[in-house]
């Protein structure tokens, strides 16, 4: 008889413990390779974790493991859970934690990976990482040396360029393909694109400079190579990969020339989560690993749902089951609920910020804290009326995947406008509107803040100033904006209008995602019309944002408790007892941003998917009926009267719990009484609401 199992096995299911046991023997020499294949939360990256301890447990070397994650934070995570596991198992006091130190993202390792090796791939050892911003500035050097200017011949912005040259690199597509494919406004630039982008190259290697996408090709490049190719695969007896539908075309390169038979390879995804293939992820990679090791390939698939309740769970099962393609995985749980899954029906995005705000304030009560509730989005921008509802309730909040809307650079930039014109002795405000002119430093802002501080006005002093030449073009304009909104020459909020035309030039020359900051301001402005004057915006827009770790009045708070705001690309992986889905409209979901292709419709039903599949006991999917579009083509930014997502159809209706809010009266047969009273009420509802403004 063999000796009882380690009691973590015991906790897993049967399909789970098949997979952390596969092909681990005693000491946990790598095995064949190893692919599970499972819906959302099914534990396949608790699975994982299991695994990673129980090869150590096994007496795998811990500096011989690999595991790569999505996210640092995931990495962080996953091993906290391994070590923990491993060490209670082996009731060791050794910090295991200490020698697995080979997790992380394909990014990372790579970086570490490749300063290892950097001399004999020709690299000097110091070299640096460049973020997006940095890549962006430097494409944006190139672009000018090449005489390539985006303001003078509409060439592509630099964040466009990036993208372009990004995706190339990632899917290993020729260039006219990935512009006919995704950037087909581009195409006429082909030619200056080949010539920037060597040109970009070459600065690079001068510099000594890396960015994310040269992290994965340098390194598959020196997986390649054949000197080092043997002594790279030699180094990790395992290598584990989560979310491994989300790779790309170089990742997946990566692990098969580290681990070119598949031995000690083990991955673990489901192709109906895959959200990245704008980022050049394919599922492929995924779908083609069994054919790619047969017959050595062991496939395990999970179907016991352990995160949600059986109503979340039907509902989502049925949103995927609309898809084109066929996920073939089935699903199932014994946690059981009354609640159905709630699809709201809100008038707009203010009311449907207050919609959240309330619902999670009741849960809170209710005794759910504000960290196991989260809310998620498809844009990062799609929280700006969200984020002001919640400064404006002093509820503290963190946001992934994206910066947090008041303190973008833009949102400050038209706020300091705003806030001079309100109070032309704002210095704060004053020098960094001042500075948004070409030429204008600290000290040229200096002198005109003191004229108008001698004058008391900003029309005559701004306009009286006799700018620096660089500034001279562009001065004109900035004195007539200055005098109209200094004056309040146009009324609110035609006023905001006028400031962000005046700015929209700037967010074009200084940022390289200046379409995303220009929705941003578009939604301010949305937001800007439901305030009566400009003076109570800006109170209410500046009250300052709580952060997380500082409790001041307001609601009481429980210790470092807040709320999480996440864009449903960065909630992969994660769970909440509570979890809303904002803007559940065509349009949002799926995005009108893209050439509208079925692929990318696709991917867009499997973005709600994955962000339905984080809910474990609630879920809101609030669906304004009005909704702010910002458009690239003729009918331009508008509000629009939005439909429901099509990704829940009427069909799909009963799966749901639907309401609207705030909640309407239910409504009997009129009687003669009741006319007169309702015409009655009418009137004090409109005599309230004028009481409100004036
Ligand atoms: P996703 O596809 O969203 O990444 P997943 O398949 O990786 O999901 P996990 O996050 O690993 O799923 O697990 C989902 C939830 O189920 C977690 O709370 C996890 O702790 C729990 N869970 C997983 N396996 C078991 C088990 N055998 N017994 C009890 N709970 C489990
Ligand atoms: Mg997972």
């Amino acid at each position: 008889a063999s000796a009882p199992a380690a009691p973590y096995l015991e906790k897993l299911n049967e399909a789970q413990r098949a997979a952390v046991e596969h092909g681990v023997g005693e000491g946990a020499s790598p095995g064949g390779p190893l692919l599970v294949i499972a819906g959302a939360g099914s534990g396949k990256t608790n699975t994982l974790a299991h695994r990673v301890a129980h090869l150590l447990v096994k007496g795998a070397d811990p500096r011989r493991v690999l595991l790569l994650t999505f996210s640092r934070r995931a990495a962080e995570d996953m091993t906290r859970r391994a070590t923990r596991i491993a060490a209670q198992a082996l009731g060791t006091r050794a910090d295991l934690a200490q020698a697995l130190t080979w997790t992380g993202t394909f990014h990372g390792v790579g970086a570490r990976l490749l300063r290892e090796y950097a001399e004999t791939i020709g690299l000097s050892p110091a070299f640096t990482i460049n973020d997006r911003e940095d890549c962006a500035d430097l494409m944006n050097v190139v672009r000018h040396e090449l005489g390539l200017s985006a303001k003078e011949r509409r060439f592509p912005v630099k964040g466009t360029c990036l993208a372009i040259y990004s995706r190339v690199v990632n899917t290993g597509a020729k260039l006219p393909d990935v512009l006919d494919q995704a950037f087909p406004w581009c195409r006429e630039w082909e030619q200056d694109l080949r010539a920037l982008f060597a040109a970009y190259v070459a600065a690079k290697q001068a510099q000594n400079v890396l960015d994310y996408d040269d992290l994965l090709l340098y390194w598959a490049r020196m997986a390649a190579e054949p000197s080092i190719a043997a002594d790279l695969s030699q180094r990790f007896d395992h290598v584990l990969v989560d979310e491994y539908q989300d790779t790309n075309r170089l990742q997946s390169a990566i692990l098969l020339s580290m681990k070119p038979d598949g031995r000690g390879l083990t991955v673990v995804g489901d192709d109906a989560q895959s959200i990245y293939s704008f980022r050049g992820a394919t599922v492929r990679n995924i779908l083609d690993f069994p054919a790619h090791f047969a017959p050595a390939a062991a496939r395990v698939t999970l179907e016991r749902n352990y995160r949600s309740t059986d109503a979340i769970l039907a509902a989502s099962n049925a949103v995927i089951g609309l898809a084109s393609e066929r996920f073939t995985k089935y699903l199932w749980t014994d946690k059981t609920s009354a609640q159905r899954p709630r699809l709201v029906s809100v008038a707009g995005e203010v009311e449907q910020a207050r919609y959240v705000v309330e619902a999670v304030l009741q849960a809170r009560e209710a005794g759910m804290k504000l960290k196991s509730q989260a809310v998620l989005f498809r844009a990062a921008h799609h929280s700006a009326a969200l984020e002001l509802e919640l400064a404006r309730r002093n509820i503290p909040f963190v946001k992934f995947g994206g910066l947090r809307f008041l303190d973008s650079i833009h949102v400050k930039d038209v706020l300091a406008v705003l806030r001079w014109a309100q109070n032309p002795r704002d210095r704060v405000a004053g020098f960094r509107v001042l500075q948004l002119m070409p030429g204008v430093g600290p000290s040229t802002a200096g002198r005109v803040l003191d004229a108008v501080a001698a004058s008391g006005t900003l029309a005559a002093s701004v306009g009286a100033y006799a700018p620096p030449a660089r500034a001279a073009d562009d001065w004109p304009a900035f004195a007539a904006l200055m005098e109209k909104v200094g004056a309040s020459l146009t009324p609110w909020p035609a006023e905001f209008e006028q400031v962000r035309r005046w700015y929209e030039p700037h967010l074009e020359r200084n940022h390289e995602d200046a379409l995303t900051r220009h929705a941003d301001i578009l939604q301010m402005e949305s937001l800007a019309a439901t305030f009566p004057t400009r003076e109570r915006f800006l109170t209410e827009l500046t009250l300052d944002p709580p952060d997380a770790t500082s409790h001041e009045s307001g609601v009481p708070l429980l210790d470092e408790d807040y709320l999480i705001l996440s864009t449903i690309h960065s909630a992969k992986g994660q769970e909440w007892r509570n979890v809303f889905v904002l803007n559940g409209v065509d349009g949002c979901i799926p995005s009108d941003l893209g050439t509208g292709s079925q692929e990318e419709i696709e991917e867009e039903r499997r973005l709600l998917y994955v962000a339905m599949t984080r809910a474990k006991e609630d879920l809101h999917i609030v669906v304004p009926q009005r909704f702010y579009v910002h458009n690239q083509n003729a009918l331009g930014d508008r509000h629009v009267w939005a439909s429901r997502t099509r990704f829940i159809p009427e069909a799909l209706s009963t799966l749901f719990d639907v309401q609207a809010w705030p909640p309407v009266a239910s409504v009997s047969p009129p009687t003669e009484a009741g006319l007169a009273a309702a015409a009655k009420a009418r009137i004090d509802i409109a005599a309230q609401l004028k009481a409100m403004w004036d």
